[in-house]
């Protein structure tokens, strides 16, 4: 029913629309909360710590507000802290929305999203989004030094601490084969490096920012085998300890989350592990047999 068609997931965009405004995390924020979203409720709190419990309970949205059909149509599921939550399903079936849900861009239409037991539009966005961080496909690092990109991820870290984070990232031995090393300058959306190695960037901002919360959007495109196993490793040890969110396209990705989201046009129709998902023959097993994109067995 929804005829849009959209280049990049709009929460790249979005992320971009920060990137390139930046001045700083939190101005950052303010420009999008001026421009693109409703301030917050007067009653919408900033949070200190979080555990990263998250649920969503009869979850509905719709961009439109007029017309057939919701983008997501009653989606409940809940995410202990620390566990692996993989996205699943054909293109538009409505993953990213879920995640910008999650992250306050949209709020839902119905339903309720909770972070620690607390409705997230209690929530400031800004300090919601202080405790999540976002490793996506594409284009999320800006004009500057490859420190300064890194260090995005927590503005007051100190050299060692960004050269630390690079090193669990498996960044930093890339970065010292550079001319510049750590002062290496990229250009506009960090071009001056391959694709993998923006990734190990994002992954070490990541892991600087220390969030409860991670967002990861899988890389469709490929890269070669040896960035892989170097990406894959940055991102287990991101992982660990945190809630993540993956949208996934690779079964060996898919294989690990302790939850399998299965959406289908707006609707949550399958979830639970991959053994179970299997055992039950449905759409997930159907996905499986075809339509994702890492197929090879162990
Ligand atoms: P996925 O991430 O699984 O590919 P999306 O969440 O991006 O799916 O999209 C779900 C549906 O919502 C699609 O039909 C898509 O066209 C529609 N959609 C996504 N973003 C917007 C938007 N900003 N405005 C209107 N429709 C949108």
């Amino acid at each position: 029913a929804r005829q849009f068609t959209r280049p990049l997931n709009d929460l790249a965009n979005q992320w971009n629309t920060l990137l390139s405004a930046l001045a700083g995390a939190e101005r950052v924020f303010e420009v999008l909360d001026e421009e693109e979203e409703s301030g917050d409720e007067r009653a919408a709190v900033e949070i200190e710590r979080v555990s990263g419990a998250v649920t969503f309970e009869e979850v509905s949205f719709s961009y439109e507000k007029e017309g057939e059909g919701d983008t997501l149509e009653r989606i409940s599921f809940t995410a202990e802290p620390g566990e692996m939550i993989a996205l699943v399903g054909p293109t538009g079936a409505g993953k990213t929305t879920l995640i910008q849900l999650l992250s306050r861009f949209y709020d839902p239409d119905s339903g309720t999203i909770t972070l620690d037991g607390r409705d997230i539009t209690g929530i400031t966005r800004d300090s919601l989004r202080g405790h999540m961080a976002f490793v996506l496909q594409d284009s999320f690092l800006f004009q500057g030094s490859i420190r300064d990109n890194i260090r995005f991820g927590r503005l007051d870290a100190s050299d060692a601490e960004v050269e630390e984070a690079a090193k669990l990232a498996n960044a930093h031995s890339f970065i010292m084969r550079l001319k510049d090393g750590y002062d290496k300058q990229l250009g506009v959306n960090g071009d001056g490096i391959s694709q993998g190695q923006k990734q190990l960037l994002a992954i070490a901002r990541a892991i600087l920012a220390n969030p409860s919360i991670l967002v990861l959007d899988e890389a469709t495109s490929s890269i070669d085998t040896v960035t892989e196993i170097k990406i894959q490793e940055g991102l287990q040890r991101l992982m660990q300890g945190r809630t993540s969110f993956v949208i996934a396209h690779r079964l060996n990705t898919i294989r690990q989350a302790d939850n399998i989201l299965v959406l289908r046009e707006g609707r949550l129709v399958e979830q639970g592990d991959h053994e179970t998902l299997l055992k039950r023959g449905g759409f997930y097993s159907e996905l499986y047999q075809g339509r994702f994109e890492d197929t090879e067995a162990d």
